[in-house]
């Protein structure tokens, strides 16, 4: 059997373009005891993976050039040599970025049975939720009351972020790149600013419009101008969540840090960053909490979808131009 794959040319140089990409074929080795065959039906793009086309060990291993790309992707079991898994099994694993995935049965595992598309458990009920379940009630102690900023708003991991907040009860503000993504923020309650053709200074203010209060937690997915506006509406003893920064992924070289730093100590705030995966303990609490929520439609999830494998690198790469709404996906 047949598998395309998509692989990279070079380490890109700022923003990566298609081209960096080919799609390849070969013919999968046979199947040996332990393994299993998958037909992926959903890939999943992330922002992550921008970094790992760097060539450089950070938290996790790089992609290598000229070998298949992985990440997540939810599909069906075609053939099983593992007790575990047959044939027709709906399942999750990291062998991605292609059609057909060939992997130990130790790196699949079964879908859970909530009732929601199988794609959900790429977005809302995978990685990006745990992602902001974890960044709010871990990194960043989210109390009742709190008044919370996320950055990327409308984004996979944000749009999540600001309804967990919105349920604790305070003011929630997203910063987000287009109207209509604004409009779907202000549609489920969340104070909307965009961040388009504006400063640092000018988000500040609009920011303080928003929330004259101040903000006691900053989920952080953008950096940049985002981190400094948020740093100067910050309340005493806010807490920054640093889940990501967006804004910089395609900086070539250092870019300058915020000039603003000195708020943290002003207003004796805690800025930490954390990485989801070694937080996944919680991942069976974030889904024993929120599985049933989604399956029952209270949690208002938006997904982005790009049709066909070739779309593959097309879908990454509107991450960085605002070009989803939601969880980035390409369906099969
Ligand atoms: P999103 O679905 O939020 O997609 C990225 C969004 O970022 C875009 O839609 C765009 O929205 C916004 N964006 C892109 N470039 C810029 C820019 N230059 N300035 C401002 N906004 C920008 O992606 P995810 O939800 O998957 O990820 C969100 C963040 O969380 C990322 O930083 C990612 O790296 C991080 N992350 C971290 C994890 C961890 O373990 N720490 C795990 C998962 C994600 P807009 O139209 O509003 O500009």
């Amino acid at each position: 059997m047949q598998s395309r794959y998509f692989t990279l040319n070079d380490h890109p140089k700022g923003m990566p373009t298609a081209e960096l990409f080919t799609l390849e074929q070969s013919e999968l080795p046979e199947l040996q005891d332990g393994e299993v065959r998958i037909r992926n039906t959903w890939l999943s793009v992330d922002p992550y993976m921008r970094g790992r086309m760097d060539g450089v060990t950070t938290y996790i291993e790089p992609f290598q050039l000229g070998k298949p790309l992985d990440g997540a992707a939810v599909g069906e079991v075609i053939e099983s040599r593992d007790s575990r898994f047959k044939a027709g099994d709906k399942v999750r694993h990291m062998g991605g970025w292609r059609d057909i995935a060939q992997l130990p049965a130790e790196q699949i595992e079964a879908l859970p049975t909530f009732d929601v598309p199988v794609q959900a458990y790429l977005g809302v009920l995978g990685m990006p939720g745990t992602t902001a379940w974890v960044g709010l009630n871990i990194i960043a102690q989210i109390q009742d009351g709190d008044n919370v900023l996320v950055s990327a708003a409308s984004g996979a991991v944000g749009s999540l972020a600001v309804q967990l907040a919105k349920a604790k009860g305070g003011t929630v503000v997203g910063i987000a790149g287009d109207q209509k993504k604004l409009d779907w923020l202000e549609s489920i309650g969340v104070k909307a600013v965009s961040y388009k053709d504006k400063d640092a200074k000018q988000l500040s203010e609009d920011l303080k419009q928003a929330c004259p209060d101040g903000f006691d937690v900053y989920y952080e997915n953008v950096g940049g101008d985002c981190l400094e506006a948020a740093l100067n509406n910050l309340r005493v003893g806010a807490r920054i969540a640093v889940c990501g920064m967006i804004s910089r992924y395609n900086d070539e070289g250092l870019s300058a840090g915020p000039g603003n730093l000195a708020m943290l100590l002003v207003r004796r705030a805690r800025m930490e960053g954390f990485i989801v995966f070694e937080h996944w303990q919680h991942h069976n609490d974030f889904m024993s909490e929120f599985g049933p929520k989604v399956a029952a439609g209270e949690i208002d999830y938006q997904e982005t979808v790009a049709e066909g494998l070739e779309q593959t690198p097309d879908a990454f790469l509107k991450l960085f131009t605002g070009g989803n709404h939601g969880k980035m996906l390409v369906k099969l």
